[in-house]
This record gives C-alpha cells, sequence and structure tokens, in this order.
C-alpha cells in the first residue's frame, strides 16, 4: 500500500516538532505536520517561555530593593504592563518562525489546520483536504479547564493571563499546583495584590513536605495571601469586579480571577475513540512504552498521553517515538528521575523522591539544612533557603534532592546528573565545596537530621 506520507503529526508543540524533525532529517522520512494554532504549541506560546520571562519582570522589585541595600541609588518609576507585553509579543513571534523554518528546513511540510482522523491511516483537515499515513503521532497538548461552578466565565486561564489589557489590582489565583503558585508570585511581584485559594491543605502537592512547607512561608512572609482548605463556589460580576464566595464562608472581591486548578488532555473530537484508541479516565491517550496506542499505525507523545507533562519530557518522548519508528533505534524514554523546578518566589528544585515517598520503600537518612544566605542576608531581607537530601540507608545512594533557593532550577539541572549517576552521599562529601556559595552546603551537611 502507498501513503501521501510516512507520518503526519497533530500538532506542533514540543513532542510533535521534534519526532518530525528527527523523523524527516535524520530518518529520511517523508513528513507533514498539522498545527491549528500558533507552532511552537502550550511552551512557546501560552507556557513555559511566556511565564518565565514574566518571571524574569517580577523579580525587579526586589533587586531594585537590593540594589539600595548594597550602596546603588535606584528609584523605580513603575512598571509598563503594556510595553512588556509587546515585546514578549515580539519575542514570541520570533520563536514561532524559529520553530517554523526548523521545520521546514528539515523537509517537513507544515499545514496550518486543524486534524482530524478518519481511519488508522488517515487525517482531514479543517480545509477538506485528506492525507494517507504510514503512521500518525498524536501530539495535541493539553488545554486548561475551569470547573462547572457559576460564574466561571468570569475567570480566566494561563491562556489568557499574557493577553491581559491591564493589569489588575487585585487578583484570586485558584489552584494549588505549580502553575498557580508560579502565578501567585508572579502577580504578587508585579505589584498585584494577590491571594490564592487552594481546597487541599497544602500547596504543591505531590512535592516533598518540608520543601512545599518552606515555599508557602516565604510566599505568604512576601504578602501573598494563601488560603489552602478554601475553594470557590461562585463567582458574581459586581458593579467594581467579580465577588468570589467561598467555602470558608467569605466574599472577597477581585479584578481578575485565574483559574489554575488542572490541565486536561487535548484529546477529544479527534476521532480516535471510533477507530479503536483507548483512553484512560483523565481523558488521556493509553500507549505502552513506546508511545503506541492500541491502534499500531497511531503513537502518542507529550500531554495528551499525561504521563509527566513537562516540555523535556513530551520532547524526549517524540524523540524516542522518531528513533524507534523512522531510524531503527529501538528507544524507550525512562520516567524515572525527572529532575523539575518551580518558579515560584522562592524557587524549588526537585529531582528524585521526597521524603515521604522513599520513606515508604526503604529506611532513610534526611539530611535537610535551612539557613540565610549571603546575599539576600546582606540587604536586610529574612529570605531563607533549604537544601535537602535524602539518602538510602543500605545502599548510601543519593535518591532525592529538593533545593528552595534562587536558581534552584539551575542547581536542580546539575544535581541531577550525580543523581542519575548513582552518586551515594559519599561521593557527594568528597566534593569538595565551592565557596561562598549557596549549594555548597550540599557537600558539607555531615550528620542527618533525622532517620527513619
Ligand atoms: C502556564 C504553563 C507553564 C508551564 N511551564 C512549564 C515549565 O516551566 N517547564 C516545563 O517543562 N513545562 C511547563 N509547562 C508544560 C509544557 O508546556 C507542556 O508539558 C508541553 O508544552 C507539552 O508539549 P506537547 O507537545 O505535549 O503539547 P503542546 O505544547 O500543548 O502542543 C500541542 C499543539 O497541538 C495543537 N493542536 C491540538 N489539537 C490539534 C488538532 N486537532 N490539529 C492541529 N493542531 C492541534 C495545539 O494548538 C498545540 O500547539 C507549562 C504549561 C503551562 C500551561
Amino acid at each position: 500500500m502507498t501513503f501521501d506520507t510516512d507520518l503526519f503529526v497533530i500538532g506542533g508543540g514540543s513532542g510533535g516538532v521534534r519526532a518530525a524533525r528527527i523523523a524527516a532529517a535524520e530518518g529520511g522520512a517523508r513528513v507533514m505536520l498539522a498545527e491549528e494554532s500558533r507552532m511552537g504549541g502550550t511552551c512557546v506560546i501560552r507556557g513555559c517561555v511566556p511565564k518565565k520571562l514574566m518571571v524574569f519582570a517580577s523579580a525587579f522589585p526586589d533587586l531594585m530593593e537590593d540594589a539600595n541595600a548594597y550602596g546603588w541609588r535606584v528609584k523605580s518609576e513603575g512598571f509598563d504592563w503594556p510595553r512588556f507585553r509587546s515585546a514578549l509579543e515580539a519575542e514570541l513571534t520570533r520563536l514561532e518562525n524559529a520553530y517554523r523554518s526548523t521545520l521546514t528546513n528539515a523537509g517537513v511540510t507544515i499545514h496550518d489546520a486543524r486534524a482530524t482522523v478518519v481511519d488508522p491511516h488517515t487525517v482531514r483537515l479543517s480545509t477538506g483536504e485528506t492525507f494517507t499515513a504510514k503512521h500518525i503521532l498524536i501530539a495535541t497538548g493539553g488545554w486548561p479547564f475551569v470547573p462547572d461552578i457559576p460564574g466561571r466565565d468570569l475567570a480566566i486561564t494561563s491562556n489568557e493571563i499574557f493577553h491581559l489589557d491591564t493589569l489588575p489590582k487585585r487578583a484570586l489565583v485558584v489552584g494549588g499546583g505549580y502553575i498557580a503558585s508560579e502565578f501567585a508570585c508572579i502577580l504578587h511581584g508585579l505589584g498585584v495584590e494577590t491571594t490564592q485559594y487552594y481546597r487541599g491543605a497544602q500547596i504543591l502537592r505531590g512535592f516533598d513536605d518540608e520543601s512545599r512547607g518552606h515555599v508557602a512561608n516565604a510566599m505568604q512572609a512576601r504578602g501573598i495571601a494563601i488560603h489552602c482548605g478554601t475553594d470557590v463556589l461562585r463567582l458574581e460580576k459586581t458593579a467594581t469586579g467579580i465577588r468570589a464566595v467561598a467555602t470558608d464562608g467569605s466574599e472577597k472581591e477581585f479584578d481578575l480571577v485565574l483559574y489554575a486548578t488542572g490541565r486536561r488532555p487535548n484529546a477529544a473530537g479527534l476521532g480516535l475513540q471510533e477507530i479503536g484508541v483507548k483512553f484512560g479516565r483523565n481523558g488521556q491517550i493509553l500507549v505502552d512504552d513506546w508511545s503506541q496506542t492500541a491502534v499500531p499505525s497511531i503513537y502518542a507523545v507529550g500531554d495528551v498521553t499525561d504521563r509527566v507533562n513537562l516540555t523535556p519530557v513530551a520532547i524526549r518522548e517524540g524523540h524516542a517515538f522518531a528513533d524507534t519508528v523512522f531510524r531503527g533505534i529501538p528507544t524507550r524514554f525512562d520516567h524515572d528521575l525527572i529532575p523539575s523546578a518551580i518558579f515560584t518566589q522562592p524557587e524549588l528544585g526537585s529531582v528524585g523522591l521526597s521524603e515521604e515517598q522513599a520513606r515508604d520503600i526503604e529506611p532513610i537518612e534526611v539530611y535537610s539544612a535551612t539557613f540565610r544566605p549571603m546575599k539576600t542576608l546582606f540587604a536586610g531581607r529574612p529570605d531563607r533557603v533549604l537544601m535537602k537530601l535524602i539518602v538510602s540507608q543500605a545502599t548510601r545512594k543519593v535518591l532525592g534532592c529538593h533545593i528552595v533557593a534562587p536558581d534552584a532550577g539551575e542547581l536542580i539541572q546539575l544535581a541531577a546528573i550525580a543523581i542519575r549517576m548513582g552518586a551515594t552521599k559519599e561521593d557527594f562529601d568528597r566534593t569538595v565545596a565551592v565557596h561562598p556559595t549557596i549549594s555548597e552546603e550540599l557537600v558539607t551537611m555531615r550528620k542527618p537530621t533525622r532517620k527513619g
């Protein structure tokens, strides 16, 4: 049987772009890719990149305050949101074009259209065209959702936050995950009076307990009003804003309500159920270790499979798929020991097991240190950092590392290499400290804080 193309990729985000490029440029395959929105997907257009640029923007008030403590005379004339927003948009357009030319240069044919699947080898575009493909890759990502509460239309999601006409004076962020917590910090840093509601007992569920407590305390100390055990019952439009009626009995008014309570796999309406692709309870496409669905010619990678929803993971899954199917290099992406960072202020970097997870598996030693770092101590700031190692008593291997500190994302990337290589606590101890730094604490913690 002959096909119009060897691979049809649906979705031009992190996973789809990597798979298309490797299959075409290194696998010699004929590749088509459909993208219904802007090339680059969530990460580039409405996720990691614009968010991180907003994180940078929001950090300047602290930097200016610290500069004064260090002898500089710095006076801010305030934050110009429209100016920042225009610069942000220009940068996203630059990146979008770069993604587009990378694909074109690799020989991929781009279709700016929505695609659906007609049968195991046929894709239909919103333009009306249909194409047959030997393999189809679903890389359609995820989408934020707002729960079905009265007044839900008054809320925005992270998709809209980058396009606001004006910055609000008072914002409510609903949710306790990393996206909610990051935006609470961003808004606060930009001068917005920020409240965060989370229905659970502590924000950042799933991360190391001591680390999440440290981040939450620091956020509160900086002036973010975090209300755990609190959810929104309904939202009401008022003459001056949006009233949030909450489960704790409170009724407060805000100018902006940002819902970041979760994202769902973006797989509905693609025609996949009809042809036998299997779905999980959260609407995610079920795949095996090779990212293959129940229909052998159809594969899926990235957030639509709801495994670990991070850009580098979608990229690796897409790459492994292309290596396996088009380069004759069978590759299974290993989802173990994935480092990650939360760009709150302060940042949290994590790799491996939390103290709680490790304790459930085997006897451990915990090395944990919290202290005021030199730079902010000098500036008279109360900020504390946390350095934490979880060590196996039996093998001495470092099972987890958690850092709450400025640039924790940068630090955890390096710690992750050592942990991935199987470093023991004694390997850390043998490593000479770099002085004076925050991270030298990682190699100077001699006595366990606790065992168990
Ligand atoms: C606010 C926010 C912050 C984030 N921050 C980070 C971070 O700091 N670090 C990190 O690692 N990850 C972060 N993420 C997660 C990261 O963005 C995702 O894990 C990653 O983008 C997933 O890539 P993907 O290829 O699976 O899907 P996506 O990047 O979502 O791409 C899917 C693409 O498919 C397109 N599409 C969907 N359906 C169709 C169709 N039928 N036809 C044609 N095109 C279609 C969409 O338009 C989209 O462009 C963040 C996410 C958000 C929302």
